[in-house]
């Protein structure tokens, strides 16, 4: 093999690295934005399920009484809330009000933190 050759394969390869450096960048921001989306529809779906779940109770409470109720949040609805919260945060997620929903990158977050020791 000719000299010249071998470095024009070199300098080849390095594009291509560099290329596929770059795809690689594209992808894992794009993972990052899917499991960022993922996150937000699974609470959206687990705060409907909590409004259902209610909704369905206080119909049939409605159903065997005819007082009027008060629209009272239940404690174990509150508690479950914090649990969700809890989980959501050890899965990699900011539940903070400054990076809400976004994935964690860079380990523990202060705010998250002091959020769940209230
Ligand atoms: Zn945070």
């Amino acid at each position: 093999m000719e000299k010249k050759n071998v470095f024009q394969r070199i300098q080849d390869m390095e594009g291509q690295v560099d290329h596929l450096h770059n795809d690689l960048g594209d992808l894992k921001s794009l993972v990052k934005e899917l499991l960022e989306e993922n996150n937000r529809l699974a609470l959206e779906n687990e705060r409907l399920r909590i409004i259902l779940k209610r909704e369905a109770q206080l119909k049939e409470e409605g159903d065997k009484s005819p007082i009027p109720h008060q629209h009272v949040v239940p404690e174990d609805v509150v508690g479950e809330g914090y649990d969700n919260l809890a989980r959501l945060y050890h899965e990699g997620f900011h539940i903070c009000n400054v990076y809400y929903g976004h994935l964690r990158t860079e380990g523990d977050c202060l705010f998250c933190l002091s959020f769940l020791n209230k």
